[in-house]
Protein backbone atom coordinates (compact mmCIF):
# COMPACT_ATOMS: atom_id res chain seq x y z
CA UNK A 1 0.00 0.00 0.00
CA UNK A 2 1.32 3.42 -0.70
CA UNK A 3 2.15 5.76 1.74
CA UNK A 4 -0.65 8.61 0.82
CA UNK A 5 -3.19 5.58 0.42
CA UNK A 6 -2.17 4.22 3.54
CA UNK A 7 -2.79 8.02 5.61
CA UNK A 8 -6.03 8.43 3.48
CA UNK A 9 -6.85 5.02 5.37
CA UNK A 10 -5.67 6.20 8.89
CA UNK A 11 -8.00 9.88 8.02
CA UNK A 12 -11.35 7.43 7.68
CA UNK A 13 -10.57 5.32 10.53
CA UNK A 14 -10.60 8.19 12.59
CA UNK A 15 -13.85 9.12 11.12
CA UNK A 16 -15.01 5.61 11.28
CA UNK A 17 -13.96 5.45 15.15
CA UNK A 18 -15.08 9.30 16.20
CA UNK A 19 -18.60 8.04 16.65
CA UNK A 20 -20.03 11.33 17.59
CA UNK A 21 -21.66 11.83 13.96
CA UNK A 22 -23.84 8.93 13.73
CA UNK A 23 -26.37 9.96 15.43
CA UNK A 24 -28.58 11.60 12.53
CA UNK A 25 -28.60 11.73 8.91
CA UNK A 26 -25.44 14.16 8.57
CA UNK A 27 -21.60 12.48 9.14
CA UNK A 28 -17.97 13.85 8.66
CA UNK A 29 -17.13 13.13 4.96
CA UNK A 30 -13.56 11.90 4.88
CA UNK A 31 -10.77 14.23 3.40
CA UNK A 32 -9.80 13.13 -0.41
CA UNK A 33 -5.93 13.32 0.96
CA UNK A 34 -3.70 13.13 4.09
CA UNK A 35 -3.79 15.08 6.92
CA UNK A 36 -0.35 16.18 5.86
CA UNK A 37 -0.74 16.81 2.18
CA UNK A 38 -1.09 20.63 1.99
CA UNK A 39 2.24 20.80 3.90
CA UNK A 40 3.92 23.40 4.13
CA UNK A 41 1.50 25.41 3.15
CA UNK A 42 -1.50 24.22 5.87
CA UNK A 43 -0.31 21.61 8.37
CA UNK A 44 -0.98 18.19 9.27
CA UNK A 45 -1.09 18.78 13.07
CA UNK A 46 -4.08 21.69 11.79
CA UNK A 47 -5.65 20.17 9.67
CA UNK A 48 -5.62 17.23 11.82
CA UNK A 49 -7.88 18.92 14.91
CA UNK A 50 -9.61 21.24 12.37
CA UNK A 51 -11.35 18.04 10.52
CA UNK A 52 -11.48 15.39 13.31
CA UNK A 53 -12.97 18.06 16.23
CA UNK A 54 -13.95 21.65 14.82
CA UNK A 55 -15.78 20.36 12.39
CA UNK A 56 -16.77 17.14 13.96
CA UNK A 57 -18.75 19.41 16.07
CA UNK A 58 -20.65 21.02 13.47
CA UNK A 59 -21.34 17.83 12.48
CA UNK A 60 -22.88 16.59 15.64
CA UNK A 61 -24.73 20.20 16.70
CA UNK A 62 -26.42 19.87 13.16
CA UNK A 63 -27.79 16.51 13.78
CA UNK A 64 -28.88 17.52 17.24
CA UNK A 65 -30.63 20.88 15.50
CA UNK A 66 -32.54 18.70 12.97
CA UNK A 67 -33.01 15.98 15.37
CA UNK A 68 -35.98 18.09 16.93
CA UNK A 69 -37.71 19.66 13.80
CA UNK A 70 -39.12 16.72 12.75
CA UNK A 71 -38.60 16.58 9.55
CA UNK A 72 -37.32 13.84 7.34
CA UNK A 73 -33.83 15.23 5.78
CA UNK A 74 -31.66 13.67 3.88
CA UNK A 75 -27.68 14.17 5.21
CA UNK A 76 -26.03 13.70 1.68
CA UNK A 77 -24.41 16.81 -0.03
CA UNK A 78 -27.25 17.97 -2.26
CA UNK A 79 -29.26 18.11 1.01
CA UNK A 80 -27.06 19.77 3.30
CA UNK A 81 -26.43 21.90 0.19
CA UNK A 82 -30.00 23.31 -0.19
CA UNK A 83 -30.44 23.37 3.53
CA UNK A 84 -28.46 26.75 4.01
CA UNK A 85 -31.06 28.64 2.34
CA UNK A 86 -33.29 28.35 5.23
CA UNK A 87 -30.74 27.60 8.20
CA UNK A 88 -31.23 30.92 9.19
CA UNK A 89 -35.17 30.71 9.50
CA UNK A 90 -34.67 27.43 11.44
CA UNK A 91 -32.70 28.50 14.22
CA UNK A 92 -29.37 29.33 15.70
CA UNK A 93 -28.37 26.06 16.11
CA UNK A 94 -29.20 25.06 12.40
CA UNK A 95 -27.74 28.07 11.64
CA UNK A 96 -24.27 27.69 12.71
CA UNK A 97 -23.43 24.14 12.74
CA UNK A 98 -25.46 23.82 9.62
CA UNK A 99 -23.03 26.69 7.95
CA UNK A 100 -20.18 25.01 9.89
CA UNK A 101 -20.87 21.39 8.13
CA UNK A 102 -21.52 23.19 4.68
CA UNK A 103 -18.65 25.43 4.78
CA UNK A 104 -15.98 23.23 5.85
CA UNK A 105 -17.33 20.25 3.79
CA UNK A 106 -16.95 22.78 0.82
CA UNK A 107 -13.64 23.61 2.00
CA UNK A 108 -11.75 20.68 2.10
CA UNK A 109 -12.81 19.96 -1.24
CA UNK A 110 -11.85 23.06 -2.88
CA UNK A 111 -8.12 22.48 -1.55
CA UNK A 112 -5.20 20.15 -3.07
CA UNK A 113 -1.99 19.43 -2.54
CA UNK A 114 0.08 22.11 -4.19
CA UNK A 115 1.67 20.10 -6.90
CA UNK A 116 -2.19 19.22 -8.19
CA UNK A 117 -3.35 22.66 -7.40
CA UNK A 118 -3.99 23.14 -11.75
CA UNK A 119 -5.65 26.70 -13.16
CA UNK A 120 -8.76 28.07 -13.45
CA UNK A 121 -10.62 26.41 -16.54
CA UNK A 122 -10.96 28.97 -19.69
CA UNK A 123 -14.87 29.54 -18.65
CA UNK A 124 -13.78 30.39 -14.99
CA UNK A 125 -10.52 32.27 -15.77
CA UNK A 126 -12.56 34.78 -18.22
CA UNK A 127 -15.02 35.29 -15.97
CA UNK A 128 -12.78 35.83 -13.41
CA UNK A 129 -10.92 37.95 -15.99
CA UNK A 130 -14.00 40.17 -16.86
CA UNK A 131 -15.47 40.89 -12.97
CA UNK A 132 -12.15 41.86 -11.35
CA UNK A 133 -10.39 42.71 -13.95
CA UNK A 134 -7.35 40.13 -14.07
CA UNK A 135 -6.46 37.20 -11.84
CA UNK A 136 -3.77 39.33 -9.37
CA UNK A 137 -6.22 41.47 -8.89
CA UNK A 138 -9.31 39.33 -7.74
CA UNK A 139 -6.23 37.60 -5.70
CA UNK A 140 -6.15 41.12 -4.24
CA UNK A 141 -9.70 41.64 -3.75
CA UNK A 142 -10.15 38.02 -2.31
CA UNK A 143 -7.10 38.85 0.16
CA UNK A 144 -8.75 42.09 1.29
CA UNK A 145 -12.18 40.29 2.20
CA UNK A 146 -10.37 37.64 3.92
CA UNK A 147 -7.95 40.14 5.66
CA UNK A 148 -10.93 42.91 6.89
CA UNK A 149 -13.64 39.78 8.13
CA UNK A 150 -13.53 41.18 11.99
CA UNK A 151 -13.09 37.79 14.27
CA UNK A 152 -14.56 34.83 12.78
CA UNK A 153 -15.81 34.14 9.24
CA UNK A 154 -15.13 33.31 5.74
CA UNK A 155 -14.32 35.06 2.36
CA UNK A 156 -15.85 33.97 -0.72
CA UNK A 157 -15.81 33.90 -4.00
CA UNK A 158 -19.51 33.02 -5.70
CA UNK A 159 -21.67 33.66 -8.73
CA UNK A 160 -24.48 35.96 -8.09
CA UNK A 161 -27.71 36.25 -9.69
CA UNK A 162 -26.89 38.28 -12.33
CA UNK A 163 -23.95 35.78 -12.93
CA UNK A 164 -21.36 37.83 -12.43
CA UNK A 165 -18.80 36.72 -9.94
CA UNK A 166 -18.46 38.98 -6.94
CA UNK A 167 -16.37 38.34 -3.90
CA UNK A 168 -17.99 38.38 -0.43
CA UNK A 169 -17.27 37.72 3.39
CA UNK A 170 -19.59 36.44 6.12
CA UNK A 171 -19.29 36.24 10.02
CA UNK A 172 -19.11 33.23 12.37
CA UNK A 173 -20.15 30.30 10.16
CA UNK A 174 -22.83 32.03 7.94
CA UNK A 175 -22.58 31.52 3.92
CA UNK A 176 -23.59 33.62 1.52
CA UNK A 177 -26.48 30.90 0.41
CA UNK A 178 -28.58 32.14 3.72
CA UNK A 179 -31.11 34.18 3.38
CA UNK A 180 -32.31 36.57 6.58
CA UNK A 181 -28.57 37.45 7.53
CA UNK A 182 -29.03 40.45 8.98
CA UNK A 183 -25.98 42.27 7.94
CA UNK A 184 -24.61 43.53 4.66
CA UNK A 185 -22.87 40.74 2.21
CA UNK A 186 -23.38 39.73 -1.05
CA UNK A 187 -25.91 36.93 -2.13
CA UNK A 188 -24.34 34.50 -4.12
CA UNK A 189 -23.95 30.65 -5.08
CA UNK A 190 -20.54 30.41 -3.25
CA UNK A 191 -17.73 28.23 -5.56
CA UNK A 192 -14.64 29.06 -3.49
CA UNK A 193 -14.23 29.56 0.41
CA UNK A 194 -11.62 30.46 2.90
CA UNK A 195 -12.05 29.76 6.63
CA UNK A 196 -10.27 32.44 8.30
CA UNK A 197 -11.74 31.37 12.20
CA UNK A 198 -8.20 31.24 14.05
CA UNK A 199 -8.70 27.40 14.32
CA UNK A 200 -7.77 27.42 10.87
CA UNK A 201 -4.12 28.69 10.32
CA UNK A 202 -3.29 29.61 14.36
CA UNK A 203 -0.64 26.71 15.34
CA UNK A 204 1.47 27.56 12.18
CA UNK A 205 0.80 31.28 11.86
CA UNK A 206 0.11 32.62 14.89
CA UNK A 207 -1.94 35.81 14.90
CA UNK A 208 -0.55 36.67 10.68
CA UNK A 209 -3.64 36.11 8.88
CA UNK A 210 -2.63 37.68 5.48
CA UNK A 211 0.08 35.04 5.57
CA UNK A 212 -2.09 31.98 5.75
CA UNK A 213 -4.46 33.56 2.82
CA UNK A 214 -0.97 34.20 0.75
CA UNK A 215 0.03 30.00 1.51
CA UNK A 216 -3.45 29.06 0.50
CA UNK A 217 -2.97 30.49 -3.31
CA UNK A 218 -1.09 27.40 -2.75
CA UNK A 219 -3.20 24.70 -2.17
CA UNK A 220 -6.24 25.75 -4.23
CA UNK A 221 -8.31 22.81 -6.35
CA UNK A 222 -8.62 25.25 -9.41
CA UNK A 223 -10.23 22.06 -11.26
CA UNK A 224 -13.01 20.99 -8.75
CA UNK A 225 -13.60 25.41 -7.94
CA UNK A 226 -14.02 25.28 -12.01
CA UNK A 227 -16.27 22.66 -12.25
CA UNK A 228 -18.63 24.47 -9.10
CA UNK A 229 -18.38 27.02 -11.38
CA UNK A 230 -19.36 25.42 -14.50
CA UNK A 231 -21.98 22.68 -13.61
CA UNK A 232 -23.64 23.59 -10.38
CA UNK A 233 -23.17 27.90 -9.61
CA UNK A 234 -23.50 28.82 -13.23
CA UNK A 235 -26.64 26.80 -13.37
CA UNK A 236 -28.22 28.21 -10.27
CA UNK A 237 -27.45 25.33 -8.07
CA UNK A 238 -25.87 25.59 -5.00
CA UNK A 239 -22.69 23.44 -5.02
CA UNK A 240 -22.51 20.12 -3.30
CA UNK A 241 -19.82 19.75 -1.13
CA UNK A 242 -17.81 16.63 -2.27
CA UNK A 243 -14.72 16.07 -4.73
CA UNK A 244 -17.40 15.84 -8.16
CA UNK A 245 -20.27 17.59 -6.64
CA UNK A 246 -22.32 14.42 -6.24
CA UNK A 247 -23.63 12.03 -3.11
CA UNK A 248 -20.80 11.91 -0.17
CA UNK A 249 -21.54 7.97 -0.04
CA UNK A 250 -20.68 7.26 -3.76
CA UNK A 251 -17.55 9.80 -3.49
CA UNK A 252 -15.71 9.20 -0.45
MN1 LIG B 1 -12.96 26.02 10.53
Amino acid sequence: MRREHFQILCATLVVLAHGSTSDGPFSLPALPYAYNALEPHIDGETMTIHHTKHHATYVAGLNGAVKGSGDVISGDAVALAKFQATAVAQGTAARNHGGGHYNHALFWVNLSPAEKAGKPSPALAAAIDKAFGSFSKFQEEFAKAATTRFGSGWAWLGVRQDGGLAITSTANQDNPLMAGLGYDFVAMIPVLGLDVWEHAYYLKYRNKRPDYIKAFWNVVNWSKVSRNYETYAKAGQPVPPTPTGGNHAAEL
